[in-house]
């Protein structure tokens, strides 16, 4: 185990320039470890170039990305080793299987023979993959493409997660899965999750960080969130604008 300094997940200051067109602006938050952060904000508001920051799959116009205390841009093969990343879209290996895709995926991250095998054996069990293990992943429906990115996440065994809309198209017994999974991830991980649940944040997340056109407009507990009348919905609404 890499040693990490506390918090985990750092955004400094985070840009993201198109042009002209702002994505991003000063994103700066802190989740310490073991922490379940939510990250909301309607569509477009910046959560996915946020989380492309962090992971290091964009460099940031201005700012700095830190996964367990390493720069991204400086030490990059240390942080991105400590995260397990689930894209918006999940998988794009449509011709592979879950099986030669998560094998090689394992190898490429140098897992030994032995760790490849008992780490391939857990991320079957708990994403639920036995049934469409030697399938092609074009032709999953999405619950499964979904866990077969999530069992991409895991594979690593990774001390930091991100996870870009996990619950996304699932059905509800799939989610209430991936939400029990995610919970009990959280008990030894750091975990950012976006999701534009509401229920799924009281049911898994300690923290709120809530973005609206590539900023932040609230960082705090789930109470918080709730604000004064104690509802969610009616503060996000109040906090964000709709394109
Ligand atoms: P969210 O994940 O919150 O829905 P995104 O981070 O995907 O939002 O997008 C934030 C904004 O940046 C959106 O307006 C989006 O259209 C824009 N954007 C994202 N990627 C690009 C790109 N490659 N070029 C130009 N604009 C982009």
């Amino acid at each position: 185990m890499v040693e990490c300094s506390d918090p985990m997940i750092e955004a400094k200051g985070l840009s993201k320039f198109y042009g002209p067109f702002i994505a991003t602006q000063e994103v700066t938050f802190a989740v310490p470890t073991g922490q379940i952060a939510a990250f909301l904000g309607p569509n477009g508001a910046g959560k996915s170039t946020t989380m492309k920051l962090l992971t290091g799959f964009l460099t940031p116009s201005e700012g700095e990305a830190r996964i367990g205390g390493f720069n991204m841009a400086e030490d990059r093969l240390k942080a991105s080793g400590l995260i397990g990343y689930l894209p918006e879209n999940g998988p794009l290996y449509n011709e592979m299987t879950p099986k030669s895709l998560l094998k090689y995926l394992g190898q490429a991250r140098g897992l030994s023979r032995g760790q490849l095998k008992e780490r391939l054996d857990y991320v079957v069990k708990k994403c639920s993959l036995d049934d469409v293990w030697g399938k092609q992943i074009g032709k999953l429906s999405r619950g499964y493409r979904q866990r077969v990115g999530m069992a991409h996440a895991l594979l690593h065994d990774p001390q930091v997660l991100i996870l870009d809309e996990p619950t996304s198209g699932l059905d509800p017994n799939q989610t209430f899965q991936v939400r029990d999974l995610i919970r009990e991830l959280g008990k030894t991980k750091t975990i950012l999750l976006s999701t534009h649940s509401l229920s799924e944040v009281e049911a898994v997340c300690d923290r709120v960080i809530l973005i609206d056109r590539g900023r932040i407009v609230l960082d705090g507990t789930v109470d918080q969130m709730k604000g004064d009348g104690g509802d969610m919905e009616a503060q996000f609404r109040k906090l964000t604008s709709s394109k």
